[in-house]
């Protein structure tokens, strides 16, 4: 079978999404753009990035050839149920692995929106964040914090999340036991409902990566860009290294393709048999930037530790947008790998079927 169809026909296992929300007419028809930038732009700048003129472009083709304005009229009318069932119907996804951190839609929830098979990812920072007011010590709030993740993962959830690249940064150390102590009740004594001490932070994620060993599950990490309140630099996967090296029995994934640290990104992946790239959110935002971001992660890394995913939240044309580029742009790195004798067919073949769905389905036991 020819590359090309081969990718078009494997259904994708979307390894980090989030859920699709209704939305208000005044919000779709005046900020609309704001859903496909991660930047905190005024909408006259937001309406001008290409990832959201290929939306544009998306809703011409399925409402007609109108002006901007009347395309989002149109869209704000919408029945959002059905619309999503109809615009993930055409992504051909087998399963989507949810973030339950954002939107407010559960996962759950969520399957009203697609038929899509949804199995939950839990966000570490949510569960830590829930359980810091009702546990006075230290020790006391990591009984609770670890029986919790023990739970949510003898349950439905088939991986732990953590956003702490977008808190203090990936410049995750070891901490003294006294400095944690010292660093949890000043974070109890001022709580606002968000940790923002890099120490506690740190010790969180230490946590979970022990329980999601245990389990034998993955720990996603938020890498590259991302929130618009992240230090662009603390996002560099290599920050991670010496975590990484730590915690060799867990699996971890980094996300985003740590975009655009994305070779580095396939050094570390490259270098330490436990870790994994994700290759979304940078798909579909980086637009012609797709092709370079395929091509980059490939030079260095094992194929096999190469995932797909959307990274699509809120929006559903959001996961039309990642499949369709990421179709189009995997097809020809492969092809053109292909053509200039680096890989037969054959093995092109087998790493589209890995990178759209197989490597996911091995990597979390799907
Ligand atoms: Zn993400």
């Amino acid at each position: 079978m020819p590359i090309r169809e081969v990718v078009e026909s494997t259904p994708l296992v979307d390894n980090h999404a989030h859920a699709v929300e209704p939305l208000s007419r005044e919000t779709v028809t005046e900020s609309f753009a704001s859903y496909f930038t991660e930047g905190d732009l005024s909408q006259e700048n937001a309406r001008h990035t290409l990832n959201y003129r290929a939306v544009v472009d998306l809703l011409a083709e399925r409402f007609g050839d109108e002006d901007e304005a009347t395309l989002l009229e149109r869209r704000a009318d919408v029945d959002i149920e059905s619309y999503s069932r109809e615009l993930l119907a055409r992504t051909n996804t087998e399963r989507i692995l949810v973030d339950d951190g954002f939107p407010d839609v559960t996962p759950a929830e969520f399957a009203a929106y697609t038929d899509v098979d949804i199995r939950p990812i839990h966000r570490v920072e949510n569960a830590a964040e829930e359980l810091i007011p009702n546990h006075d010590s230290l020790s006391s709030f990591e009984d609770a914090f670890v029986d919790h993740l023990d739970d949510v993962l003898t349950a439905e959830f088939v991986a732990l999340k953590t956003v702490v690249a977008y808190r203090t940064g990936l410049d995750v150390r070891r901490h003294d036991r006294d400095a944690i102590r010292g660093a949890y009740d000043a974070v109890r004594a001022d709580w606002d409902g968000r940790i923002e001490d890099s120490v506690v932070n740190d010790h969180i994620v230490h946590l979970a990566a022990d329980v999601a060993a245990s389990h034998g599950v993955p720990l996603q990490f938020h890498t590259g860009f991302g929130d618009a309140d992240a230090h662009p630099l603390f996002v560099d996967p290599t920050y991670l290294y010496e975590f990484l090296r730590a915690h060799a029995d867990t699996p971890v994934v980094l996300l985003h393709g740590g975009y655009p640290y994305t070779r580095a990104a396939g050094y570390v992946t490259a270098t330490l048999d436990n870790v994994f790239l994700d290759l979304s959110l940078a798909t579909p935002f980086v637009q012609h930037g797709v092709e370079p971001l395929i091509s980059q992660a490939l030079e260095l890394a094992p194929t096999s530790k190469l995932l797909y995913a959307s990274d699509a939240f809120s929006v559903p044309e959001l996961y039309v947008l990642a499949a369709r580029r990421f179709r189009a742009d995997l097809t020809s790195v492969l092809e053109r790998l292909y053509r200039d004798g680096f890989v037969s067919e054959r093995y092109a073949e087998d790493v589209a079927r890995g990178i759209l769905r197989e490597n996911a389905v091995r990597l979390y036991d799907l």
